[in-house]
Formats: C-alpha cells, structure tokens, sequence
C-alpha cells in the first residue's frame, strides 16, 4: 500500500482522499498507567527566542516543513540514538522505532516514552487526523496515521517534523 499522504493541507490535496481504513485511534493502553509528565510552559515571546523561526513555526503553530527537506536528509543519515522534543528537551523517539516510510518525513513506528508524547484528533482543512503533540511543553511534532500497512509492529507511522526533534547519538547519552 502506498498510503503515502502528506500530513498537511497541501494546495494539491483536493477532494480524492483515500481515507485509510480509519481504524479505532484510541489511545494505546500504556496511557492509563502513565504518570503526566511535569508541564513546560512558556510565553509565545520565550518561545520565539528560544527557537529557530523554523522551530517555532511547526512546534507552536502546528506547522509542517517541507517533505524531504534538510531536517529529514539529517534524520536519515543519523544512526543509533535518541530524539528529544526541540522545545522543552523530553525523551520523545528513539532510532529503534525509526523507519523509513520514503514520505519526507521522519517516521517512527512508535514513540520511546510514550508518556512524553500525546495525540489529539485533528479534524481541520476537512479532513480527519490524529495530532501527535510533545506532552511536557505541548509542542506541535506531526501527527500518526494507522492502518497504511507498512511493515511494522503496531502498523502506525508517526510522521514527524524534522525540525521538532533534537537527535543525541547514542555514545553521547551515555556520558
Ligand atoms: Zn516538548
């Protein structure tokens, strides 16, 4: 299966939506045990001087970067490690869950602390998708698309900004 869709509103994103198979998006059964993660909060002005105008724009607008751009070239070149939120440094992904889906995008097939990551049904520009937001500071990530048939354990791709994450090698976590 293709199941390739951009995961924003694009101009060419018209009317033939192939609606995935929408399978129930429930939340994944560790929500119930997980602790919340203490809140990073901060005005739109921090925000913006903490962040790169790229950063902000996907984390605290709800933006998208181009597909393939320089941030997903990064992504796949890097090799074993961990991606934290870009805004408030919380464990989000690691390269074990890391797959290549050739949307443009960094896929992950599942998030590495799942509490540290929230999803939140998207039901702008028209369509129906689930928002995948960093938990601690609320930052915008991407959003998770189900049922496409990649070859994957859960079968969901988190198709997630570039940008929004902040990669640490593996040798350097360890220090
Ligand atoms: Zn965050």
């Amino acid at each position: 299966m293709a199941g390739c869709q951009p995961h924003e509103k694009v101009s060419s994103a018209t009317t033939a939506t192939p609606a995935p198979a929408m399978k129930s998006e429930s939340k994944p059964a560790e929500s119930a045990t997980a602790v919340t993660p203490e809140k990073v909060v901060k005005t739109e002005a921090e925000w913006r001087a903490q962040l790169t105008p790229a950063q902000y724009r996907v984390l605290r607008e709800a933006g998208t970067e181009r597909a393939f751009g320089e941030a997903y070239e990064e992504f796949k070149k890097q090799g074993g490690g961990t991606y934290y939120c870009a805004g408030c440094g919380a464990e989000l992904f690691s390269s074990k869950e890391k797959f290549d889906s050739h949307c443009g995008w960094p896929s992950f097939y599942d998030p590495a602390n799942a509490k540290n990551v929230k999803t939140k049904v998207d039901v702008s520009f028209g369509s129906v998708r689930t928002e995948v937001l960093c938990a601690v500071c609320d930052g915008h990530l991407g959003h998770v698309f189900t049922g496409e048939g990649f070859n994957t354990p859960t079968d969901k791709r988190y198709c997630i900004n570039g940008v929004s994450l902040k990669f640490v090698p593996a040798d350097e976590v360890k220090k």
